[in-house]
């Protein structure tokens, strides 16, 4: 840990310091927290938090101060919830910073969010989507009306994703309206509206006013509740292209969700164009990653989600080296790409249908799995089987898995038995769908790139020299 001789560096210095060693170590957030006897300071870097300096009791007032000084808070309100920003060039880096503040039994806790853009500009090809789910992305953006959802955790990346699709729409000739709360990037060509709720104005609100503002495609940053839910699906039917994330695991839980939030089964199953879901996974240090074979268990899960036989798997070197913690350096998103066919829109409609049959339904179409996905990026070398194991229920996707593939089975011993039929009818014979899964050349459209908040942000100008 760091630490710093209060009585020789003006608070001013130490603020501007811990927010530079921040950027520069690639901390996506950095947390001020009261304690009884000091404040800790810690950075969030590729989704952990580490300590990084302990500030005397005496002197926590006075840094909390200039931190809400900067970010334009009200320095005499301590009492209450206060949000503000910082915008501009600190220690010769330039930065844009979203800031927090939460009055807790210690004293006010203060959290620094770091903005990075540096992901979303360099488009959907560095996202880390393998070659198929790329393609399938591309076709679902493709078409004018309809919605997409982008799903996950917070912190899931989801946001990047989003931002980059709409980079990629970005055109002359479109109108593009976002909702949001909070716009976490300004993006040139777009008009961005943030929501306020204490003046009543809702996502709702909004985007009943949006419609009449001739829009091709509106982003919904969030839906939350019914009343959004339902607007969103009525204007994706009515000619508009709608991208909106949700708080949900995977494709199935979001299809759910949004039944459980009374949208019209009918007009769903016509709106829903297709669903992102998507995780972040550490990256593997490629200087120091180790090479082992793998235990039983893994090989287990490698044959029944992949058909692999495994003898070798890349893991982290926990003791790390000058490139890495512990082994890792960067995240990468692990994805589930569902494009809705016609079998899910019928499946839709159906009022009676049982849970356990949509989700079959869903995972019997060629959607490649987040666990699918997670082991193809472990056998690339990209990310390690422990990740994948903390990141996704590996048991729950295996039995999904299993479950469809018998389905699948079932299928075509159905489809066979048409076939005979067919054949003694001398008709054209019908191939059995497969899923596919991409073979590791072809896997990433372009090289992965470690995810926001690890990026190391580009000095400026005046700095170099
Ligand atoms: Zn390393």
């Amino acid at each position: 840990m760091v630490a710093y001789d209060f009585t020789k560096v003006p608070v001013i210095k130490v603020v501007d310091d811990i927010i530079v060693r921040a950027a520069n170590m690639e901390a996506s957030d950095i947390h001020f927290d009261p304690r009884e006897n000091d404040l800790l300071v810690r950075f969030r870097v590729d989704g952990d938090l580490k300590d990084y300096t302990r500030v005397p009791k005496i002197y926590e007032r006075n840094l909390i101060t200039r931190i809400k000084l900067i970010s334009n808070m009200n320095i005499t309100e301590n009492r209450l919830p206060q949000d503000g920003a910082i915008k501009g060039v600190i220690g010769g880096l330039s930065l844009d910073m979203r800031v927090s503040t939460l009055p807790t039994n210690e004293g006010e806790k203060c959290v620094i969010r770091i903005l990075d853009y540096t992901r979303s500009l360099s488009g959907i090809e560095s996202l880390g989507f393998s070659h198929t789910n790329f393609e399938k992305l591309k076709r679902m953006i493709e078409v004018p009306n309809g919605i997409i959802l982008i799903t996950g955790a917070t912190g899931s990346g989801k946001s990047t994703t989003v931002y980059s699709i709409l980079q990629r729409l970005n055109k002359a000739e479109t109108n593009i309206i976002t909702v949001e709360d909070p716009i976490e990037m300004n993006i040139e060509g777009l008009n961005q509206v943030q929501v306020n709720s204490e003046i009543g104005l809702d996502f709702a609100t909004v985007l009943r006013s949006i419609l009449r503002q001739d829009p091709n495609i509106i982003l919904i940053g969030e839906i939350r509740d019914s009343e959004t839910a339902k607007i969103a699906v009525r204007a994706s039917i009515t000619g508009h292209l709608v991208l909106s994330t949700v708080h949900t695991n995977n494709s199935l839980s979001t299809i759910e969700r949004l039944l459980d939030m009374n949208v019209e089964r009918y007009l769903l199953s016509s709106a829903l164009t297709g669903i992102i879901s998507q995780r972040l996974a550490k990256m593997l240090c490629p200087h120091c990653r180790k090479k082992v074979a793998p235990d039983a268990y893994q090989k287990k899960v490698f044959q029944l989600a992949l058909g692999k036989e495994v003898t070798e798997l890349y893991v982290a070197n926990e003791e790390g080296c000058e490139h890495c913690i512990h082994g890792y350096h960067g995240r990468i998103a692990v994805q589930e790409v569902l494009v809705i066919n016609d079998a899910i829109r019928d499946a839709l409609n159906n009022e009676t249908l049982e849970r356990d049959e949509l989700r079959k339904m869903v995972y019997t179409s060629d959607v490649i799995t987040l666990l699918q996905d997670g082991l193809d990026k472990v056998l690339a070398g990209i990310t390690s089987f422990d990740e994948i194991y903390r990141i996704i229920d590996i048991d729950d996707d295996l039995n999904v898995l299993l479950e469809s593939k018998e389905k699948q089975e079932e299928k075509q011993e159905e489809k066979q038995e048409d076939l005979k039929q067919e054949k003694s009818k001398n008709k054209n014979t019908v191939s059995p769908p497969q899923i596919t899964i991409p073979s590791l050349d072809s896997f990433f459209t372009n090289p992965p790139m470690p995810y926001p908040g690890t990026v190391p942000i580009k000095q400026t100008e005046d700095n170099k020299n």
